[in-house]
C-alpha cells in the first residue's frame, strides 16, 4: 500500500515476509503524542488515498496516555470526515487508519500484512535433516524451521559412481532454504564405500533398505557432532514402495535418536503446492541420479524383517569402520543468506 515496488521499505516488507516467528506486520509512521497535531499528520497522509468509506483503530498499550483509545478515534476520524466528506464504516471499511500508542511513542500505519508465523528458528533446538535432491525432503526441513528447529542437512551422494548432479542441487536447495534460517551447514557425504559392502555381501532385495539404514547412521554420526536431538526425513506413509510401516520401523530402528517424518501424512500434491510456496520445487525437478537407486532392483523390499536385516548386517562384518571412514571424509559447507 502506498509504496513504489524499488523503495527500500519495500525491499524490508518483501523479506519480512519470509522471517519465521513473525505472525503479521506494518509499514508504521512515527506520528506526534498531541492527538490535534497527529490528526494534521495523518490526514496529509490519506488526503492523497482512493477510498470511500474509513474508519479510525487505536490501540494504547501506555495507559497514562491522557486520551482513550475512543477518545482518540473521534478526534482523527472528525479530522478525516469533515475535511474529505468520508463516511465513517466500521464494519466493512476501505481504508482503516490503526493507531497504535507505546510507551510515549505514537505510530500509525494502514496495512496489517500476514507473516510466516511459526516459531523463531533456533527456539526448539537444531535437528539434522537427511536432504536427498528430491521434492519432499526440502519440504520436510522447511517444517521443522517453521516450528523452531535450526536444520543441518546432510546429503548422502554416490559420485563417482553417478553423477555429481545430486551433490549440486543438494547445495542449491539449501542455499534456497538459508531464506529462512540464514546460516546454513551441510554434510555432503561419500556413500560409495558402504554401497560397495552391501552389493558384494548382501542379499539384492534388502539392498534399498540396508542403504538407507547406514544413512540414518551416519546422520546421527552428524547430529552427535553438531549436538542435534533428532533427525528429520521427507518420508510420507505409501508414497512410494519402500515407504511402508516395515520399512519406517527398520529405518528406525537404526537410529537411537528419535527420526521425525513431517510429511508422513501428507499427500504428494499438498507437499508439491509447499515446495512451490517456498521456491524448493524447480530445484528439486531438476533432474539427478539418486543413490538410493543405484544398483537397486526394480522391486526392492517393501515388508523387510527385521530378524533378516539384522542376519544381512552381521554379514557385513566391519561396517561401522566404514561408517567412520566416510564420516571422516564428509565435505562440510557453510552458506549464509546475504
Ligand atoms: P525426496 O523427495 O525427499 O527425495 P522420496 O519421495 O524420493 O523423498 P525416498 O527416496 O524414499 O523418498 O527417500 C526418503 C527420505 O530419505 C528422503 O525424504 C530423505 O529425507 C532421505 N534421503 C533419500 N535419499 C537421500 C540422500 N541422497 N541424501 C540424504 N537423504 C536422503
Ligand atoms: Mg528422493
Amino acid at each position: 500500500l502506498f509504496l513504489d515496488e524499488n523503495s527500500p521499505h519495500q525491499k524490508i516488507l518483501d523479506r519480512l515476509k519470509h522471517v519465521i516467528g513473525i505472525a503479521h506486520f506494518s509499514l508504521a509512521y512515527s506520528g506526534s503524542s498531541d492527538v490535534e497535531k497527529l490528526s494534521e499528520q495523518i490526514f496529509e497522509f490519506v488526503k492523497h488515498q482512493q477510498f470511500d468509506t474509513f474508519c479510525v483503530r487505536t490501540r494504547r498499550a501506555d495507559k497514562q496516555f491522557p486520551l482513550t483509545s475512543p477518545e482518540i478515534n473521534k478526534i482523527v476520524g472528525a479530522k478525516i470526515h469533515e475535511s474529505l466528506q468520508k463516511p465513517v464504516d466500521l464494519k466493512n471499511p476501505d481504508l482503516v487508519c490503526h493507531i497504535e500508542i507505546f510507551n510515549k511513542q505514537v505510530f500509525y500505519y494502514f496495512q496489517r500484512i500476514e507473516g510466516n508465523r511459526g516459531l523463531p528458528v533456533g527456539s526448539s533446538g537444531k535437528v539434522v535433516s537427511l536432504l536427498s535432491a528430491g521434492i519432499d525432503s526440502p519440504v520436510s526441513s522447511y517444517l521443522m524451521m517453521k516450528r523452531g528447529a535450526h536444520v543441518v542437512f546432510a546429503h548422502f551422494h554416490s559420485f563417482p559412481m553417478t553423477s555429481k548432479a545430486s551433490y549440486h542441487n543438494a547445495i542449491k536447495l539449501a542455499n534456497k532454504l538459508t531464506t529462512y534460517q540464514y546460516r546454513t551447514k551441510i554434510y555432503l557425504l561419500p556413500l560409495i564405500p558402504i554401497q560397495e559392502k552391501i552389493i558384494l555381501n548382501a542379499p539384492i532385495k534388502l539392498r534399498l533398505l540396508l542403504y538407507r539404514r547406514m544413512m540414518v547412521r551416519l546422520a546421527e554420526m552428524v547430529a552427535k557432532k553438531e549436538r542435534a536431538k533428532a533427525l528429520v526425513t521427507g518420508e510420507s506413509l505409501g508414497q512410494v514402495a519402500s515407504q511402508t510401516l516395515e520399512n519406517i520401523a527398520s529405518t528406525t530402528e537404526a537410529a537411537t535418536i528419535p527420526i521425525l517424518r513431517p510429511l508422513i501424512g501428507l499427500d504428494k500434491e499438498e507437499i508439491i503446492s509447499l515446495a512451490k510456496r517456498i521456491d524448493t520445487f524447480d530445484i528439486s525437478i531438476e533432474p539427478f541420479d539418486d543413490c538410493c537407486s543405484y544398483m537397486v532392483p526394480e522391486n526392492p523390499e517393501t515388508k523387510a524383517k527385521l530378524k533378516e536385516i539384522h542376519w544381512a548386517e552381521q554379514k557385513l562384518s566391519d561396517w561401522q569402520q566404514i561408517l567412520q571412514e566416510i564420516f571422516e571424509q564428509a565435505e562440510v559447507v557453510q552458506l549464509h543468506f546475504p
